[in-house]
This record gives C-alpha cells, sequence and structure tokens, in this order.
C-alpha cells in the first residue's frame, strides 16, 4: 500500500506511520483481546493521544482534518491487525462526522474536541432487537415530557460496539407521531442500563452491548437534526463514514489473509513439495492477491470521489464496501483451507480472520441489502432499454 502510485506524499507518510504504530502497538496483542474479549480503554486513549482517533474530524474542532484516503489508510493498517480496535475508528468517525454536519454550534464545541482526542468515545446506537437492516422501522420513542425542553427517551438498542465503555450514545429514534430524531445521551444518565454483549462470533474485543433506555431525559438541545429528516440525512452520512472504514479495514483483513497464506504454503511442505508449488493452493492465492489489488484501488477511487465531494462518492463507497467485505470473507476462508487443522486452532491468526471477516458481510449494510441498492442502480445505469 505504502508504494501504491495514487497516494500523495503526505499520504504515505502517514501511512508509514499507521503502519509503524500497528506493528509495535497492536499486532502483538490482538490476540490476548480478542481471547479477554476487550480491547483495552488506555490502547484505545493511546490511539487518541497519536492522533489516530479524530483524523477526519475537522481541524477547527481539533481533529486532524485528514482527507478521507487518509482515514482509509489508518483502517487499512489497523484493520490488518485488530478488527476490534479499528471498530474504534469506525463508531467514533460516524458520531463525530455526524456532528460536525448536522450538530449545532454547542453541540460540535462540546463533544467533537474531547472525541477527536479520544477523551470522549461515542457509540452510533441505530440497531434494535427487532429493527436491523430496515432502520425507517426503528421503535424508540423520543416524547416530548409536556414542559420544558425536556424529552424521554425510552427503547432497546442492540449490537451497539463500543457501547458497553463509550461515554455518550448517539440514539436514533422517532417522535410518538412518526417523526425520526435522534440525540447524544451520556451513558450514566439516570434510566440508561447497558449489559454487555459477550461471545460474538468475531468483533469480540469491540465492547458490544444492548442499551435500554426508561424514561431519560433528554434535553432539546441534544437533539441532533431536524425531527423528520434524522433517518433520510442524519444517519445516512454516519453510515457513510462507516462504510469507508469498514471498506479499507476489510481491504487490511484481505492483506493479513494474503501476508498469513502466502507465508504458510512457502514454509509447509506436503508431498516433497512446498504447498505453494501445488496448483490448487496457488490458485487461491492469485485469487486473493487479485482480490487486495481491486480492493485497494475501489477504496481508493471511492475516497478520492469523497475528498473531491463528488456526488458519485455514496454509491462508490458503497461499492468499496460491499466488495472488500466479500473479498475479505472469500479470503478468510481460503486462509483457514491453506493452514489445514492449524487454520482452525484459535492460536493461529486464520481462525480469527475467519470469524472477523464474516462479521464484514453483516455491518454497516449487509451484503443482501446493498445488492438491492446496487443492483438497481446498476440495472438503471447498464439496461440498453429505452
Ligand atoms: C460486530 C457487530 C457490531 C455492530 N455494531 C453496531 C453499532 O455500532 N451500531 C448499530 O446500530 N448496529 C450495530 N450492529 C448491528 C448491525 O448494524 C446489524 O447487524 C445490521 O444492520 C443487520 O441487521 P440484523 O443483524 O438485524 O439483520 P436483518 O436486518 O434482520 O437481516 C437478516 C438477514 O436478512 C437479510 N435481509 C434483510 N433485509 C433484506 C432485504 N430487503 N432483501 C434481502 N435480504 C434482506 C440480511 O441481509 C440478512 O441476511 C453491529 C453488528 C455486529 C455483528
Amino acid at each position: 500500500m505504502l508504494n501504491h502510485r495514487l497516494l500523495t506524499g503526505e499520504q504515505k507518510t502517514r501511512y508509514h506511520e499507521f503502519y509503524e504504530f500497528v506493528k509495535e502497538h497492536v499486532a502483538p496483542f490482538d490476540h490476548t483481546w480478542d481471547k479477554e474479549q476487550g480491547v483495552p480503554l488506555q490502547v484505545m486513549k493511546q490511539c487518541g493521544a497519536a492522533g489516530f482517533v479524530g483524523g477526519i474530524i475537522p481541524k477547527e474542532y481539533g481533529g486532524g482534518g485528514w482527507d478521507a484516503v487518509t482515514f482509509g489508510l489508518l483502517n487499512e493498517a489497523f484493520g490488518a491487525a485488530s478488527s476490534s480496535l479499528c471498530a474504534l475508528f469506525t463508531v467514533q468517525t460516524m458520531v463525530a462526522m455526524t456532528l460536525a454536519k448536522w450538530g449545532t454550534d454547542e453541540q460540535k464545541n462540546q463533544w467533537l474536541h474531547p472525541m477527536a482526542k479520544g477523551d470522549i468515545i461515542a457509540s452510533f446506537a441505530m440497531t434494535e432487537p427487532k429493527v436491523g437492516s430496515d432502520i425507517q422501522a426503528v421503535e424508540t420513542t423520543f416524547t416530548w415530557k409536556g414542559a420544558g425542553d425536556i424529552f424521554l427517551l425510552n427503547g432497546t438498542k442492540k449490537w451497539i460496539t463500543l457501547s458497553a465503555i463509550a461515554d455518550i450514545f448517539l440514539v436514533f429514534g422517532k417522535d410518538p407521531e412518526g417523526k425520526s430524531m435522534a440525540g447524544i445521551i451520556r451513558s450514566t444518565a439516570p434510566g440508561v442500563t447497558i449489559k454487555p454483549l459477550k461471545d460474538m462470533l468475531g468483533f469480540r474485543g469491540a465492547h458490544l452491548s444492548q442499551i435500554e433506555f426508561e424514561n431519560c431525559e433528554i434535553h432539546a438541545g441534544d437533539l441532533v437534526g431536524k425531527p423528520g429528516l434524522v433517518l433520510p440525512y442524519v444517519a445516512p452520512l454516519g453510515l457513510h463514514f462507516g462504510r469507508i472504514s469498514t471498506a479499507w479495514s476489510s481491504t487490511g483483513l484481505l492483506r493479513a489473509c494474503l501476508e498469513t497464506s502466502a507465508t504458510y504454503a512457502s514454509e509447509r511442505r506436503q508431498f516433497q513439495a512446498q504447498i505453494m508449488d501445488h496448483g490448487a493452493i496457488r490458485q487461491m492465492i492469485t485469487n486473493m492477491g487479485a482480490d487486495l489489488e481491486a480492493a485497494r484501488l475501489l477504496c481508493l477511487n471511492a475516497c478520492m470521489a469523497e475528498d473531491v465531494h463528488s456526488p458519485d462518492a455514496i454509491e462508490k463507497v458503497l461499492l468499496a464496501k460491499y466488495f472488500a467485505s466479500r473479498a475479505a470473507a472469500g479470503a478468510a476462508t481460503d486462509t483457514v483451507q491453506i493452514m489445514g487443522a492449524a487454520g482452525c486452532h484459535e492460536e493461529n491468526a486464520a481462525a480469527h480472520f475467519y470469524r472477523n471477516a464474516k462479521v464484514m458481510q453483516i455491518i454497516e449494510g449487509t451484503d443482501q441489502v446493498l445488492q438491492k441498492v446496487l443492483g438497481k442502480s446498476f440495472c438503471q445505469k447498464f439496461s440498453k432499454r429505452g
């Protein structure tokens, strides 16, 4: 990635910085975080101090003001070593960029500076026990208390990354008339109950939880976006940045699969030959290499479109996420295959890749939901019917 000719000198320097940080502070420890089911808070703070957590937050709010490509490179470098830690960049950015675009000046000043430093960790709370892909159906309610500027928040959010340790949640719901709403609430607010979710297939270190809100008071000043415009405009912006992160982090995972497979295939011998000399093994490695190059180009293309505010950036990001997550899942399956029994044991990275890669096809839009959108768009664009 470092020598990619499409990167600027500054982007290459940054990537080198991310890569070196990951080599020293992340790669040797992810196995333990996965086993103990939690990336330590101190590691997240370290990422904050290094400027990684708020890299893409605008400079005026204390962030690094990075372009989308640089943010993507961060996710590639970390995604190769720890999907769980990389999830910090995903969700923090989803909330921060939503506030940067749709928040009031007071909200931006209050939250973005500490979020940029990693002093405050935020979760993006959309999914509910009965509501997944169909976000228009959210059942959480924001009800005006009847006096003053207070609303009562009621509902349950599930599978929310980092929410077991987050300081604030950006919660999505509706008012009693069905107008979509969102608001920021502290995790310590009265009426908030956090139930950590352990034993996930992948992302085991990402501190998921179920959050229950029971008559939690939320001040009108903490509402984000105008009622009714939240699900059509506010939430999609956060999800867009979540997809940029996931596309690149999947690409990093794919690179890790290729590195692991190529190393193992050059060392392991069967039938008096290195297994890399068996055609079937080479075929799997070739496909990984081809997919890696394609995923990198799709991710770069999407972020370059984002950086020039091109209207087609949304679709390019969807496509990059769709391709990279599927390619990572395929590569992880093949890495286990190439390693045989060794790939089936938790002590080897292949087993982690396999578990984490599957999750990539579910978060930030499942494969099927992305096919619904992209398939329709491609039919419209490529149909020769008048
Ligand atoms: C590790 C992890 C972290 C997560 N973090 C967060 C988070 O931070 N915040 C948050 O809000 N959520 C989070 N989620 C939840 C995630 O966003 C949802 O899992 C995702 O939106 C899919 O919803 P669902 O799991 O309820 O599946 P469903 O929406 O119930 O889908 C079930 C199946 O039906 C398919 N399907 C659904 N609709 C269609 C359709 N129209 N056409 C064809 N097939 C369809 C899906 O593709 C899937 O295969 C996380 C999930 C995981 C696993």
